[in-house]
């Protein structure tokens, strides 16, 4: 029965999909260590939440450390775009590790929010997954002042000194509206709670679950290129199975895809992650297009041309070898 799908079957093609700019700048920021200092350049933690990208650049000899204790003392030192907390960089200062920070600017703005805040007594309710890496440097900020919330299940539960100087923050990697309805109920809960300056959650976060949104309703099965501990891939699969698609599937690479999704799936919805460099999605489409999926629809809701600076530090080193 499936054959009299062949010709009908289509690919819809969600944009903005793949890389952001922070992803961009860190993953370059890496390479160009590599070329200024030669191997090894340590980083501490996955530089990006990719499998692929991790193992490409652990072969150019990069070594990812999980901690700055394991850095031979004045090694080189990448932090990722995650970012780190006060205690990271000072434990790599004492070992005398010279450092490239790659976080994202726009996770180094909500570090900057949550200093400010703290400064002037506020206490902070970080709306994120506790154990991300992003949330444990954010938290790390101002841990005297900050409760993480991991969503509107844990509401109920908090608690607080004083809830008319409160302030809500966000990891920059959610779902847009999860964390509405976390935000809803905090304000239930303490109608004086702050808004943050500006949103925390990022452009590129936003944009991809806007764009899997509109392809969601029409797809019988969407497939997201992206690694399990990236928290927006995994935020994409499960807006595009609230939106509507059929079936959705999160895959590192194609060669983990199983045919049997294709089962009765006429149209088949793709998008990727911020940390997903397009070599991948490319060979999930080649894959497609041998099962029979070659018309290839992109779906656009947003042009993105944001594009980062690299590390100063890093901007510093290529200077001095000009
Ligand atoms: Fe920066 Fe957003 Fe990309 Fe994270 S997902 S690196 S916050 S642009």
């Amino acid at each position: 029965a499936a054959s009299t799908f062949s010709g009908e079957r289509r690919v819809l093609l969600a944009a903005p999909r793949g890389y952001c700019a922070g992803v961009d700048r860190a993953v370059v920021a890496v390479e160009k260590a590599l070329e200024r200092y030669g191997p090894p350049v340590y980083v501490r933690k996955e530089i990006v939440h990719n499998r692929h990208v991790v193992e490409t650049l652990t072969e150019k000899g990069v070594v990812f450390v999980e901690e700055t204790d394991e850095v031979p003392e004045g090694a080189l030192l990448v932090f990722s775009a995650h970012g780190v907390s006060p205690a990271v960089k000072q434990s790599a200062e004492d070992r005398g590790l010279q450092t490239i920070d790659a976080t994202c600017p726009l996770v180094t703005k909500v570090h900057r929010e949550a200093v400010r805040f703290a400064k002037q007594d506020y206490e902070i309710l970080l709306v994120g997954h506790d154990g991300h890496e992003e949330v444990e440097g954010t938290y790390g900020e101002a841990p005297e002042n900050t409760t993480i919330v991991n969503g509107p299940w844990e509401v109920d539960q908090i608690e607080v000194k004083d809830p008319d100087r409160l302030v809500w923050l966000s990891q920059t990697t959610l779902s847009v509206d999860e964390t509405m309805e976390t935000v809803t109920r905090l304000k239930e809960r303490f109608p004086n709670l702050q808004d943050p300056p500006s949103d925390d959650i990022c452009y590129a976060t936003s944009n991809r679950q806007a764009a899997i949104k509109k392809v969601a309703p029409d797809s019988d099965l969407v497939i997201v290129v992206g690694s399990a501990n990236s928290s927006n891939s995994v935020r994409l699969k499960e807006v595009a199975l609230e939106y509507g698609a059929r079936r959705a599937e999160r895959v590192d690479f194609a060669a983990q895809i199983d045919e049997t999704w294709f089962q009765d799936a006429q149209t088949i919805g793709v998008t990727s992650g911020a940390s997903v460099p397009d070599v991948l999605v490319g060979e999930v489409l080649r894959l497609l297009e041998d099962y029979g999926y070659g018309d290839v629809e992109e779906v656009v809701t947003a042009e993105e041309d944001i594009v980062f600076s690299l590390p100063k530090e890093i901007r510093k080193a290529l200077q001095e070898v000009e």
